[in-house]
């Protein structure tokens, strides 16, 4: 049974969540037109205009303005997919790893930032197609600091070995699948995610992150094709099918895992 504690703490996350997903918008937008942190703010995906502060508060602004963009009427679905998909990835968060919250407070806190820099780069990729260093290599570098933490403080060392063997592992796939297509299929930003995702995930949630994020690319790049919304040769970004699947991975890989074991009688 779920206790009230555990819900009200899945409610304020889910909330969080969706101010830090308004906030990723901004960054990316930020990140993308290379203005100052102060300078910049979100802008409409149609036409380019500056939204303003009344237009920004989360889902509610998009609710009020009937899902249309105040300025060129024509209808935002990215900005408002991202609050409620962090918002989402929170609560969701919360919900798994509240029992163990308070035992294992500095690998949470790592893991909601992780979460942060993760849904920024599907972000930028789903829109611009390229997994921005100035967002991957603080993933990269927190995702070691996680590592290492585990190592050093928590002296967990079959832990940080699957990491390290994952990382290496997962990274030099990538890099052979990005050679092998001379970066068609795969880009240099790939490979680092999938390094990074292996830090995070150790050897077997890795696999399962992988084996989500390529069914269900190859499944959307389908649906888009049928609907005519893609061309068959149209490239289609994978950064956002890793990060979904190492979120879920992250949060589900172990139960997974077993419940495959279970299903082939070995477990
Ligand atoms: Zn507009």
């Amino acid at each position: 049974m779920l206790m009230l504690e555990q819900m009200l703490m899945v409610a304020w996350a889910a909330m969080l969540g969706l101010v830090v997903g308004s906030g990723i918008n901004a960054l990316v937008w930020r990140l993308h037109e290379g203005t100052s942190w102060v300078h910049g703010r979100s802008h409409c995906s149609h036409c380019g205009h500056m939204l303003a502060a009344k237009d920004l508060v989360p889902v509610l602004s998009w609710v009020i303005l009937g899902g249309k963009c105040r300025y060129c009427h024509r209808p935002i679905t990215d900005g408002p997919a991202i609050e409620l998909a962090t918002g989402v990835s929170f609560g969701l968060s919360m919900w798994v790893l509240y029992p163990g919250l308070l035992t294992n407070i500095v690998m949470v806190a790592l893991w909601f930032v992780l979460m942060t820099l993760l849904l920024a780069l599907a972000a930028y990729d789903w829109r611009w197609m390229l997994l921005p260093d100035k967002l991957m290599i603080p993933l990269v570098v927190l995702a070691g600091v996680a590592t290492a933490y585990g190592a050093i403080v928590l002296q967990d060392w079959h832990i940080t070995g699957g990491a390290l063997a994952a990382a290496v592992l997962a990274g030099g796939v990538f890099w052979i699948m990005a050679a092998a297509s001379k970066g068609r299929a795969m880009g240099g930003g790939d490979i680092k995610l999938a390094f990074a995702m292996g830090l995070m995930l150790g050897l077997q949630s890795t696999a399962v992150a992988m084996f989500i994020a390529f069914n269900v690319a190859a499944i959307a790049g389908v649906v888009l094709i049928v609907t005519k919304r893609r061309g068959r040769r149209d490239h289609i970004p994978f950064g956002p099918y890793l990060v979904l699947g190492t979120i879920i991975a992250y949060l589900y890989g172990r139960d997974i895992v077993a419940a495959y074991l279970r299903l082939g009688g070995i477990g």
